[in-house]
């Protein structure tokens, strides 16, 4: 059995205390010793001394349902040992015979193409369980699970397919998976209804395992998403983890102190809720995000149809302007697919609207159009003030909700984890070094029950992540994002040392 020492570092157990001069013994694939003890002689030994040692990251809201089956090293470098994938509704299974439902739901998030997906739980964690890169944990998706037993269709689904989706539900997390998720601002996961969730989360608490939402919106009905989580989670009896907790939108920006009240409420009620937060002011999704979302009953072709009949596309525009909590110059094009169009890529609708001279609001739709609904976007949402008060907030945990594009990505897929540990804890200091790894490590390995992982502690997996404090950061901007993190010196995973 190979054995390393990381010796005279700066020990941080990932429980949220300061760190403490020490050295870590690793034997195979776990954590032998801890503290001070005399070092086996035939034992490699890594000098830490000046830097942090600290459990293996755990980014526990990830959108790489794919990328984790590749040799990719974006994670890796910044310190990732873990990742949670299957968030916001979607995951790579269960696959019904017709795969093409559910990779047009899942395709603008997952960065997928046409060959892909798993018929269960079991088998999607087997093949991830081969990653060259990180440890896997998933949930199942709402919006996959109800494509796999009514496709596309939106609106209530009748009793025999909701038996199934709780018997496929019930089935995954025997099968391994973590927790339920649900994307209630994304169709068809949006048009269920209540008891439907109530349901579904009453067979994810059967199981003790976690429920974690995309809320019906963090815009002007942000409170109002987070009482109605609140009320299903004490109604179902499940562990509630609310997902990239923030309120979007200038005019609503107020609005998230009432929403921590809510959460903290309900924490003393004795519900079991949580919640996570990504250290950026701006998010990424699908374009289709900003419609309203009945235009995707039928899926992609559905979309396509209706955009291509004028009276349908004049009254999608309308809608879509009414509701549009954004201004149009914080919405950017991150990725289209087209040759064509990508001059597109990193304006924003205020300038893309200019350029074609269409409105906004029609220049999004022809580009929605064009690229058969396949764009995705960065949008501006939130004050540094509210995400101080999340990312240091004692019930958050903290993730990068990245996922890959073929354009442009979100800076937080390359740059999350260092970013945390530089800029918000050495320079800006809003969160103790100590705090802000427990919210990246045992934190969320307790959130999601990934057991054995996300403590410097003798006979967990030997998942290590060692760096200098002084030069741990991310250059990664929105303009210039595929850049890697500076001071991650060494990354360990079931004890073998990871190459960046
Ligand atoms: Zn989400």
């Amino acid at each position: 059995m190979e054995r390393i020492v990381l010796r005279g570092g700066v020990l941080f157990d990932g429980l949220g205390g300061e760190g403490a001069g020490g050295d870590v013994l690793i034997a195979g694939e776990r954590i032998a010793e801890i503290g001070r003890f005399t070092a086996p002689e035939d034992a490699r030994v890594i000098d830490c001394a000046g830097l942090a040692v600290a459990p293996g990251f755990i980014d526990a809201h990830s959108h790489s349902d794919l990328q984790v089956l590749e040799d990719r090293r974006e994670k890796t470098v910044q310190g990732v040992t873990t990742e949670v994938v299957g968030n916001c509704g979607f995951s790579a299974y269960p696959a019904g015979d017709d795969l093409k439902p559910l990779r047009d739901f899942a395709n603008g998030i997952f960065c997928g193409d046409e060959a892909w997906g798993w018929r269960s739980a079991g088998e999607y964690l087997r093949a991830a369980a081969g990653s060259p890169a990180v440890n896997v944990a998933s949930l199942v998706g709402h919006g996959s699970l109800r494509i796999a037993v009514a496709g596309n269709r939106l609106g209530r689904l009748n009793e025999r397919e909701v038996e199934r989706m709780e018997g496929l539900l019930d089935e995954a997390l025997a099968g391994g998976a973590c927790g339920f998720s649900t994307g209630l601002m994304y169709a068809p996961g949006s048009s269920a209804p209540l008891d439907e969730l109530e349901r579904l989360c009453r067979v994810t608490a059967r199981r003790g395992k976690t429920y974690a939402t995309h809320m019906r919106s963090y815009f002007s009905g942000l409170v109002d998403a987070v009482e109605e989580q609140i009320e299903l989670a004490r109604r179902a009896g499940c562990r509630l983890q609310i997902s990239h907790l923030q309120a979007v939108g200038a005019n609503n920006w107020p609005l998230q102190e009432r929403a921590l009240e809510k959460i903290e409420e309900a924490r003393g009620e004795g519900i079991d809720i949580a919640f996570d937060c990504y250290p950026y002011v701006a998010g990424s999704t699908v374009l289709t995000q900003a419609l309203p979302q009945w235009v995707l009953e039928g899926g992609i072709d559905g979309l396509l149809k209706r955009l291509a009949d004028p009276a349908e596309r004049a009254r999608i525009e309308r809608e879509t302007e009414a509701a549009l909590e954004w201004r149009w110059s914080d919405i950017y094009i991150s990725a289209v697919g087209s040759a064509r169009n990508q001059g597109a890529v990193g304006k924003n609708l205020a300038e893309l609207s200019e350029a074609r001279g269409r409105a906004p609001v029609e220049a999004m739709t022809d580009l929605l159009a064009e690229e058969r609904g396949a764009v995705n976007m960065l949008c501006f949402n939130q004050s540094e003030e509210n995400l101080r008060r999340t990312l240091a907030h004692p019930l958050s945990n903290i993730i990068s909700d990245g996922f890959y594009v073929r354009g442009r990505p979100h800076p937080r897929l390359h740059g999350t984890f260092p970013l945390l540990l530089g800029e918000f804890c050495r320079k800006r200091g809003w969160l103790r070094l100590g705090e802000a790894i427990n919210k990246i490590t045992d934190r969320p390995a307790r959130r999601f029950g990934i057991r054995e992982r996300g403590r410097l502690a003798p006979g967990y997996f030997a998942d290590v992540t060692v760096f200098d404090p002084a030069a741990v950061d991310s250059p990664a901007t929105y303009d210039s994002p595929e850049q890697p993190p500076t001071g991650i010196r060494y990354v360990l995973r079931n004890g073998r040392p990871q190459r960046g």
